[in-house]
């Protein structure tokens, strides 16, 4: 799982909280207007974590209950799914890398078996098995640095999805090579979202917002409304929106450049890899992707950005039930379903010295 960005002896470091804080403001005007809404943030995964829950229908004890149950289920994920933490599932996955199966967690496994999904879906570019490269590259740590191209060929090796071998019925997961690692931190948050949910409309919230840094997962509305307007983060502006979108019962992810990255020798060096070159992806810098499901929007806005804007706006339109907001290395916004409609911020994007 994501770790939370440190600062350190590389310049610039930054977390991935903007979408999340222009979101709050959203909704406190909002909240202030009619009350009608409970709101809570708690910091999980190494990123702040916003619930926010309509009052209206049921008792305000349930509505408490239900927020704090979707906290206890992204607490659960963070536990089970997360690289950082030892004790956790995935750490013993991936220790028993090559030596193996391990019988783990039933959400565990199904995760694990959707991301193996994903990264067929979207040919690798989605990789749940880019582990060492991640450690390699450090980036939203402060020990992040660019490896050499030995280092990262020696990392590349390591990196493929089809050595991973999930057994539902007896629960278990096998990587088959010594040294691979799975890393769940561009499918886990949106994963999370979706369980967070389950567990509100459980106690019978009727609408509200989970919010995972740049992963969102809406249902319901609010009283008087239909639908709750949702802002997305101006990949270049600090503190502002590149669009607004009203929507609900539905999934919304963004993976971005700016996110987690440092700056050398004039290079933005990111957290979003390409499992073909172990380099951060090139070619987008803002990939938001509108989906049924959260744990959907989330891999897919990674594996797009992966792909780059040509294969990202094709795979968009062969799959009609996405809705894509591309941002190129240009500048350049590519847009598919109801992002077509909106009023969309110019994007200034200045010329990085080539890697
Ligand atoms: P997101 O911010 O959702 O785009 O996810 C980025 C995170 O996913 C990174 O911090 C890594 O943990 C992981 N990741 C990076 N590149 C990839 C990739 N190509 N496929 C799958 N996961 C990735
Ligand atoms: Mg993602």
């Amino acid at each position: 799982m994501n770790k939370k960005a440190a600062s350190g002896s590389i310049p610039v470091m930054k977390r991935r909280v903007f979408l999340i804080l222009l979101l709050a403001a959203l909704l406190c005007g909002a909240c202030s207007r009619d009350g009608g809404l409970y709101k809570s943030t708690r910091e999980i995964m190494g990123t702040y974590v916003t619930i926010t829950a309509v009052r209206e229908g049921i008792p305000e004890v349930l509505v408490r209950a239900g927020v704090a149950d979707g906290f206890k289920e992204i607490e659960r994920v963070d536990r089970l799914m997360s690289t950082y933490k030892p004790e956790s599932e995935l750490s013993e996955i991936n220790r028993q890398a090559g030596v193996r199966p391990v019988k783990a967690d039933p959400e565990v496994v199904a995760t694990i078996k959707d991301s193996l999904d994903v990264a067929r879906m979207t040919d690798g570019a989605f990789d749940p098995t880019v582990g060492p490269l991640v450690r390699l590259w450090g980036i939203g740590g402060d020990k992040a640095r660019v490896p050499s191209p030995d280092e990262i060929k020696k990392a590349l090796i390591l990196v493929d999805y089809r050595q991973v071998v999930v057994d539902e019925k007896a629960g278990t997961v096998f990587i088959k090579k010594k040294g691979m690692a799975i890393d769940l931190g561009g499918i886990a948050k949106g994963y999370a979202s979706d369980l967070a949910v389950k567990a509100m409309e459980a106690k019978g919230v009727r609408g509200g917002i989970v919010a995972v840094a740049g992963d969102l997962k809406l249902f319901g509305a609010r009283e008087g409304a239909s639908l709750w307007r949702i802002g997305i983060q101006h990949p270049r502006e600090e503190g502002a929106l590149i669009a607004k979108l009203d929507a609900t019962d539905i999934a919304t992810s963004t993976s971005g450049d700016y996110e987690r990255f440092f700056i050398k020798d004039g290079v933005r060096y990111h957290h979003i890899t390409d499992p073909r070159t172990g380099y951060p992806a090139k070619g987008l810098i803002s990939v938001t992707v509108l989906a049924k499901q959260s744990y959907l929007a989330d891999s897919l806005a990674t594996g797009l950005f992966v792909m780059g804007p040509d294969k990202a706006y094709a795979f968009a339109q062969a799959h009609t039930e996405l809705e894509v907001l591309l941002v190129t290395s240009e500048g350049r916004i590519l847009a598919t379903g109801r992002f077509k409609g909106l009023d969309i911020a110019p994007v200034k994007v200045e010329q990085e010295r080539p890697s």
